[in-house]
């Protein structure tokens, strides 16, 4: 699902891609008219990640994993939507998981496998408007992908399996897809381990089919996803239950950590209920946390359910379960709006932990401003990042954080609160770019705040008034 499609950026990409919607409907006027969608996204970060010509509405991802041999085998279905009359299109995939063959709408398909892309040429073209499912089968030996900024994440081997967190481009190390945080769908994960094993993923496990040597556990994530929040995660998990204010509740424990739930997941409905109240009910049907030992140095708002390396911090698991509303319920149309991520989760936590009585969300913004967490704390400002190898610099998070309570002091609770409840709701399973942020903010608070937010978001070194 592709909401608010919009050429926002002011690079050569964006304008080059707008230019091509643009022309594309008068070049090809009426029906038959059919041309190749593009092989990127024109993100501004990841310009070559992500396709277009279409809009994925469902994947269908039926995997089976052999430890032993570290190999991955299977099929994804993918049912999406033609926005072009398309002679070919692209999928993401890189190149360690080696496709053996396509088929579109059940015809078997051309295709090429070259430079992290599927360039795929169905046996006749696809018209404008056109739903259409593709199936891909590949088989190969998944590893990370490693970013500009030195970090890697994706499909990571473990002892008992494989830890798997995305983002902001490893789902192509374990699935084909339209890897672009814009273009959202559900998702169905039927995936096959060897009978000790289970299978931790988004959504709810919808039931458990048994052979004599394997397990294929079903999930569903009925919910829009973007691809970076999908996980299949394989290990020795003990399933614990609950109900968290009102939530479906699955936390998957590696039994390395024992095998009663760690403290900070007993508090997932206090955190919950304490996000529901702020910023408006809790948008997915379930929750919970996985928790298994692996070899990354961050956790992730994998939808409905983080993930965690290692036992977190209450202030860590209030800071993934915020992101189920900033960052997964509503996404980032692009990369650079990233602060619309790791700011909200990091003003989130500060909000816990007032509720706590810890520390006011004012104590903690003067804390903050008065003496920065680091030397680059300041600096690049989080709406002027320079380029991906600063996507999670810690002015991201905490600049961005206090961004946001500058902004709720500036216009008091009533505007700040209504302001963040809307844009959940107007964004809802959807994606939001920091001009509309911006607009919804000057539109509640009916205030001008062009200068604020360019003080805050975008100039250089400490603000000093705004
Ligand atoms: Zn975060």
């Amino acid at each position: 699902m592709q909401v608010g499609l919009k050429a926002t950026g002011g690079t050569l990409f964006a304008i080059g891609a707008a230019t091509v919607a643009l022309l594309a409907p008068s070049a090809h006027a009426g029906a038959g008219g059919f041309s190749p969608g593009s092989a990127r996204s024109g993100d501004p970060f990841f310009p070559r990640e992500g396709n277009g010509g279409y809009d994925v509405q469902h994947y269908g991802v039926e995997n089976s994993y052999s430890p032993g041999k570290r190999r991955l085998r299977g099929a994804t279905t993918i049912d999406a939507v033609a926005t072009q009359g398309l002679s070919r299109f692209y999928l993401d995939l890189r190149k360690h998981m080696r496709v053996s063959a396509i088929s579109v709408d059940g015809q078997p398909a051309s295709f090429v496998q070259r430079d992290g892309k599927l360039a795929i040429t169905p046996a006749a073209g696809i018209p404008d408007g056109d739903a259409f499912t593709a199936v891909v089968s590949y088989d190969g030996h998944p590893r990370p992908v490693v970013d500009p900024d030195g970090s890697s994440e994706g499909w990571f081997t473990t002892d008992d399996g494989a830890f798997v967190a995305s983002e902001p481009l490893g789902t192509t190390s374990w699935m084909p897809c339209n890897d672009r945080p814009d273009d959202k769908a559900s998702f169905d994960f039927d995936i096959t381990v060897p009978k000790q094993l289970r299978v931790a993923s988004n959504g709810t496990l919808t039931g458990v089919t048994r052979t004599e040597s394997k397990a294929t556990f079903h999930w569903s994530q009925p919910e829009p996803m973007a691809t970076y929040l999908a996980t299949t995660t394989i290990g020795r998990f003990r399933f614990l239950r609950s109900s968290q204010d009102g939530i479906d509740s699955l936390v998957a424990l590696d039994p390395g950590f024992g095998r009663r739930t760690p403290a900070p997941f007993k508090r997932t409905g206090e955190i919950l209920g304490v996000y529901q109240k702020a910023f408006g009910p809790y948008p997915f049907g379930s929750t919970g946390a996985i928790l298994d030992p692996g070899p990354v140095g961050f956790a992730l708002e994998t939808q409905t359910r983080p993930i965690y390396a290692s036992p977190p911090s209450t202030y860590i698991h209030a800071h993934e379960l915020a992101h189920q509303w900033f960052g997964d319920a509503v996404s980032v149309s692009r990369w650079p709006d990233i602060w619309l991520n790791e700011g909200f989760a990091t003003w989130a936590s500060w909000l816990w932990e007032q509720h706590l009585g810890k520390r006011s969300l004012h104590a903690t913004f003067r804390k903050a401003y008065e003496a920065p967490l680091s030397k680059r704390f300041w600096g690049p400002p989080p709406r002027r990042l320079g380029g991906p190898k600063n996507l999670f610099d810690s002015s991201v998070y905490v600049r961005g954080a206090m961004t946001l309570e500058a902004l709720r002091e500036k216009i008091g609770n009533p505007a700040f609160y209504g302001l963040l409840r809307s844009w959940v709701s107007d964004h809802l399973y959807g994606n939001g770019s920091t001009a509309e942020f911006i607009a919804l903010a000057e539109t509640t608070s009916g205030r001008q705040l062009d200068k604020f937010f360019r003080i805050w978001l975008k100039r250089t070194g400490k603000p000093k008034r705004w």
